[in-house]
């Protein structure tokens, strides 16, 4: 059997309310950032998207005071204000950890003793 490998997941199962975790889908490891994109000028929170890859203001001048110049700020912890502003990035992480599958190989007889115990619990 082969597996293609999916390379245009959106990953949507993860979803926004987690900070992180394991594609259901892919099987990458998913982290849910937030950016936000203020104006250099005065500071104000302006409508960011993602264009062409690129995290960036929705529009080409900031609406309070006309500045073209932004800076993409990351967002901690999102709350329902910023929601509108901020745009989602799924970053995919390349880096799971090493041990993992070892652990299933080492871990073989477990399913075994698990049935066992579950037999003697009822
Ligand atoms: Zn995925
Ligand atoms: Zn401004």
């Amino acid at each position: 059997m082969f597996f293609k490998k999916n390379t245009d997941c959106t990953h949507k199962r993860i979803t926004p309310d987690i900070e992180s975790g394991y594609c259901p889908d892919c099987g990458k490891f998913i982290q849910n950032k937030w950016y936000l994109a203020r104006c250099s000028c005065c500071n104000i929170k302006r409508k960011t998207v993602i264009k062409q890859g690129k995290i960036q203001p929705a529009s080409k001048y900031c609406h309070n005071c006309g500045a073209g110049n932004f800076y993409i700020e990351p967002v901690r912890t999102i709350d329902f204000i910023d929601i509108n502003y901020a745009v989602l990035v799924k970053e995919e992480s390349e880096n799971k950890p090493k041990y993992n599958n070892q652990y299933w190989v080492e871990k073989e007889p477990e399913p075994i003793k698990l049935l066992s115990l579950l037999f003697g619990a009822t």
